[in-house]
């Protein structure tokens, strides 16, 4: 084997499906865009958005788009969706992407908001990850990663929900990479700095909050979801075999500051 290719096979996807939660847009869109492109196969979960966009472009890799309706503000009902996909594929890869937010100072935020957000970013990633990783430990093999945040390490200013689950995400990381590793199943999580998409058009919009957050960011700005890609093609493949319970930050910097 050439160097080259041995390169390539360690970032190689082919013959792989892909779980990936949440790719309609932003940073899931060009993380199934990227596994594609090494070679996966995948099965998208949308909740409003539809896939039409990202199915296109996973098909213009020459790979295959299924999309499911899941909605993870409900787990019950998304643990019986995850069931009935899970009768008719078998999942090598996990990206655990979706996810919300709400935006309230701590004193006033509802009990509605605290129940959503935790449900989609931590209960059902939980639940998704315990299904999938059944069929992965049956299999003897499997990549998880996990979508955590800047707020896996930090408290953050009027998101407390969204803070308590990605610390969660962070824990729960290393909780499932302890049991599994020993059964090749890598669980790692990426932690993206401030990236521009939907989940953070609020925080862009507000001229003062903007201008905090692009001088404090060394790189000097925002990241874009294609940022990602590569980090997420890496723990989605053989190269990242002898990583496990890592929680990999991709932020411009942000938190060598
Ligand atoms: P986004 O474009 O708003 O994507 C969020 C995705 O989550 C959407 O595809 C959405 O699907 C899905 N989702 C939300 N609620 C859902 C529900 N109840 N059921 C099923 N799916 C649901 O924002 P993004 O920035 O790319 O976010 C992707 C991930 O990155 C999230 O976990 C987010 O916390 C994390 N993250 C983002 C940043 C950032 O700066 N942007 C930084 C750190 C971490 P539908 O559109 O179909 O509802």
């Amino acid at each position: 084997m050439t160097t080259t290719s041995y390169v390539a096979s360690l970032f190689s996807l082919e013959g792989k499906t892909a779980l990936v939660t949440g790719p309609g847009t932003g940073i899931g869109q060009s993380i199934a865009v990227a596994l594609a492109s090494s070679g996966a196969d995948i099965i998208g979960t949308y909740h409003h958005t539809p896939l039409d966009e990202t199915k296109s472009l996973v098909e213009q890799t020459g790979r295959s788009f299924h999309a499911v309706q899941v909605d993870f503000a409900d787990p019950p009902s998304a643990q019986q969706d995850i069931d009935a996909l899970l009768k008719q594929h078998t999942i090598d890869i996990l990206i655990n992407n979706a996810g919300t937010i709400k935006r309230e100072q701590a004193a006033h935020y509802s009990e509605e908001d605290w129940h959503t957000v935790i449900n989609v970013n931590m209960n059902s990633l939980f639940f998704l990850t315990q299904k999938v990783g059944q069929q992965m430990l049956k299999k003897g093999q499997g990549k998880i990663v996990n979508i955590a945040s800047l707020l896996s390490f930090q408290g953050g200013v009027f998101v407390p929900a969204y803070t308590a689950s990605k610390h969660a995400v962070a824990g729960l990381t290393k909780a499932f990479a302890n049991e599994w590793a020993s059964q090749h199943i890598q669980v790692n999580a990426i932690a993206p700095g401030y990236i521009a998409t939907n989940n953070t058009q609020a925080i862009r919009d507000d001229e003062n909050r903007n201008e905090e957050i692009l001088k404090r960011i060394p790189a000097g700005r925002w990241g874009r979801p294609e940022d990602l890609a590569g980090a997420a093609v890496f723990l989605s493949s053989p190269a990242s075999d002898y990583m496990n319970g890592h929680i990999l930050a991709v932020d411009g910097g942000w938190l060598a500051r």
